[in-house]
């Protein structure tokens, strides 16, 4: 154990899948230069717990584009009352591009909470789905995972940083946990977001840590 990091805190690693990779359904710019890093890191065994998120989508799911007549990838709806951005179909449950990226050792991992299997919302957060038909936004999980191991703190990175990891940013924030972001174990769907991004994340009071484990 890293006697720099604290036994509740938490390591979330969102959405590091195949498809969100060079050559997948989704894929975010450089997302696979990732990967490594996550290896190594899981490999230190630093954190106390670790959580992974999964995007794990029906087919005919309502954020692919194929399910909406004339619209294509990257176009937005109303949806619910809210802009919903319709992406190409991906992390299609049970497919190769859904798994957890074969080039990780997961057994350092001690929950996989899967999200988006809703076939009528999307969930960009591994803490709670995005707006759905009725005006709530459920809870996946993890919130009462990390509570019931006393976490009080969370490292999040994965894919994508403008996306998935903002949105559990976001949540991880207004849910009270000390938050930190592990940039460059992070990346963009696409990279002219990221100065917003990163403005994003200042004004969310979160640390972003640019390289490596803090000292
Ligand atoms: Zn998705």
């Amino acid at each position: 154990m890293n006697p720099t990091i604290s036994s509740r805190a938490a390591l979330i690693l969102v959405d590091v899948q195949p498809d969100f990779m060079p050559g997948g359904a989704l894929a975010c710019h450089e997302g696979d230069t990732i990967v490594p890093g996550i290896d190594r890191l899981l490999g230190r065994r630093a954190f106390r717990h670790v959580a992974a998120t999964q995007d794990w989508h029906p087919a005919g799911h309502v954020s692919f584009a194929s399910s909406h007549a004339g619209r294509a990838p990257f176009e937005r709806i109303p949806l619910y009352g809210h802009a919903q951005t319709l992406w190409p179909d991906h992390c299609v449950q049970d497919t190769a591009g859904a798994a957890l990226h074969p080039g990780i050792d997961w057994s350092g991992v001690d929950t996989v909470i899967r999200k988006g299997d809703d076939p009528k919302v999307d969930s960009y957060s591994g803490f709670r789905e995005n707006h759905g038909p009725h005006g709530t936004r459920p809870a996946t999980g993890l919130h009462e995972w990390l509570r019931g191991r006393g976490v009080d703190e969370v490292y999040v990175c994965g894919l994508a940083r403008d996306v998935c990891v903002l949105w559990t940013v976001q949540d991880a924030v207004e849910l009270g946990y000390r938050t930190h972001v592990l940039w460059d174990l992070t990346r963009p769907v696409s990279p002219d977001t990221d100065l917003a991004t990163r403005l994003r994340y200042e004004q969310l009071g979160v640390q972003v840590i640019e390289h490596g484990m803090p000292a």
